[in-house]
């Protein structure tokens, strides 16, 4: 379903990936997992081309989303983004902000658009909330209502960047609750968290990031579990244990 080939990433002298290989299979749930400023964000976006990759090559369903004649508008509607900040429109109700680029883009009419973004509102536990504003809703349920949002758009593939990392630690379950049954129901996944026990028990493959590299991957009981590289063992020590610093 994705395709990274020797992806690497530059801003100017600075190459924040370096020659990334990675290949995520249709349903798989995918969690990436490293320091701040290893690159884990700018890999998110050269996926879905937010960044335009320096090298290498994207392919999301067969389409080659780095190749000059792609339609990349087109290629984009493949990929579904929610990231750490939630980005609703304030000024609209939930139930707007899920129907609005349904109709712009997708060209739905308003009854099938806001049928649609009921079904998805319903499935991520805030179809109670249609009518509200954003700011009347606690950043659980707004974080709910942007997966709503993404997933109205039909994508083939959802890309998560941290989007626990702004909640209250009260707020993170019902938001972790709603990606696990996303994952159960077969959506492929690209989850960039810190949740170690989500990933864990949801994620089929855990990729650990440092420094532009891809360090190691695997199934997370192995790479979380009984990692083979220093530089994981000391991420998940600081991480599992904030306590512990060994710099
Ligand atoms: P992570 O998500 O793992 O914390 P990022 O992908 O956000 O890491 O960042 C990786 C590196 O790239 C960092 O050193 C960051 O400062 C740098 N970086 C990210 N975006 C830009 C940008 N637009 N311009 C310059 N440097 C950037
Ligand atoms: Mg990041």
């Amino acid at each position: 379903m994705v395709e990274l080939h020797g992806l690497s990433k530059s801003f100017g002298d600075l190459e924040v990936l370096s020659g990334i290989d990675v290949t995520v299979d249709t349903g798989e749930v995918v969690c990436i997992i490293g320091p701040s400023g290893s690159g884990k964000s700018t890999l998110l976006r050269c996926v879905n081309l937010l960044e335009q990759p320096s090298k290498g090559s994207v392919f999301v369903a067969g389409v080659e989303l780095t190749h000059r004649d792609v339609d990349i508008d087109a290629a984009r509607r493949m990929l579904g983004m929610v990231f750490q900040q939630f980005n609703l429109f304030g000024h609209l109700s939930v139930l707007d902000n899920v129907s609005i680029a349904q109709r712009k883009v997708l060209r739905r009419g308003k009854v099938e658009a806001e049928r649609i973004a009921m079904d998805n509102l319903a499935k991520v536990g805030v179809a109670d909330k249609a009518s509200a504003y954003p700011a009347h809703l606690s950043g659980g349920q707004q974080q709910r209502v942007a997966i709503a949002r993404a997933l109205s758009m039909n994508p083939k593939v959802m890309l998560f960047d941290e989007p626990t990392s702004a909640l209250d630690p009260e707020l993170v379950g019902d938001v972790l609750g709603a990606m696990r049954q996303l994952a159960e129901e077969g959506m492929t996944m690209l989850v960039v968290t810190h949740e170690m026990q989500f990933a864990r028990e949801v994620a089929d493959r855990v990729l650990f990031m440092d420094r532009g590299m891809l360090i190691e991957q695997g199934p997370p009981s192995r790479v979380i579990g009984d990692p083979s590289h220093e530089r994981t063992r000391t991420f998940l020590a600081r991480v599992l244990d904030p306590a512990h610093v060994d710099e």
